[in-house]
């Protein structure tokens, strides 16, 4: 396993290769923000954000999604993977929200994980990016990098990820941390050919070295 030490050395190089990074959905409400978010699963955020503009302007708050057609909301986001599903989920969280929580957003995350569609991971995202609460969502591009890197069992599940990474990092930089590391993921240590001949942290990285047959 690579050390706290060494890990944290490796984590300075990737923020230092991605000063930008920040979420890519786009949202100008924190309401808005969950909906985008709870799209996204499994699907990407240049699809969700190709559908979001249609769906935010006829339905821009909790209010007019509650009692939105199911099928015209579908209407609106058939381009996203799961859509029967997330069209079904996004108009309960509405109607949720609306009716438990006088239409305001949750600011902590076992409440708001009770509104459908809604998971740890999209939780720690809405809540850091909306609010500030620091938190560190393990989608799969943080828990492959994680692994690559070593800093967990490749077996370990995102929470595991998720509870060593708040071990490692300093909590106020944990929400900054979580858009670095998808930056990284989704940019340059990939799925598929990972950037690894060409990587400022491939001394640190043991899949990297035994890949490319260095060290
Ligand atoms: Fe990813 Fe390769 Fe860099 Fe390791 S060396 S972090 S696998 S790109």
């Amino acid at each position: 396993m690579l050390s706290k030490k060494k890990y944290l050395e490796a984590l300075g190089i990737i923020m230092q290769m991605y000063p930008e990074a920040r979420g890519e959905l786009n949202w100008e409400t924190p309401f808005q923000l969950l909906i985008a978010t709870i799209l996204s699963a499994q699907a990407t955020d240049i699809g969700v954000n190709k559908a979001t503009p249609g769906l935010f302007a006829a339905y821009p708050d909790a209010e007019r999604l509650a009692l939105a057609d199911i099928g015209a909301i579908e209407e609106k986001i058939k381009t996203i993977g799961l859509y029967h599903t997330k069209a079904k989920n996004i108009k309960a969280a509405a109607q949720m929200l609306v009716s438990d929580f006088d239409s305001i957003l949750p600011r902590d995350k076992a409440t708001l994980q009770k509104l459908p569609g809604v998971g740890r991971k999209t939780a720690n995202v809405v809540l850091g990016d909306a609010f500030g609460v620091p938190g560190i969502a393990v989608d799969t591009h943080v828990d492959r990098v994680s692994k690559r890197l070593n800093i967990v069992p490749q077996k370990a599940s995102v929470l595991d990820v998720e509870k060593t990474l708040m071990r490692y990092i300093p909590e106020e930089k944990w929400v900054s941390t979580h858009h670095h590391l998808i930056f990284f993921g989704r940019y340059h240590c990939t799925a598929k050919n990972p950037k690894c001949e060409a990587c400022p942290v491939l001394s640190y990285c043991k899949f990297g070295q035994e890949r490319l047959g260095v060290y």
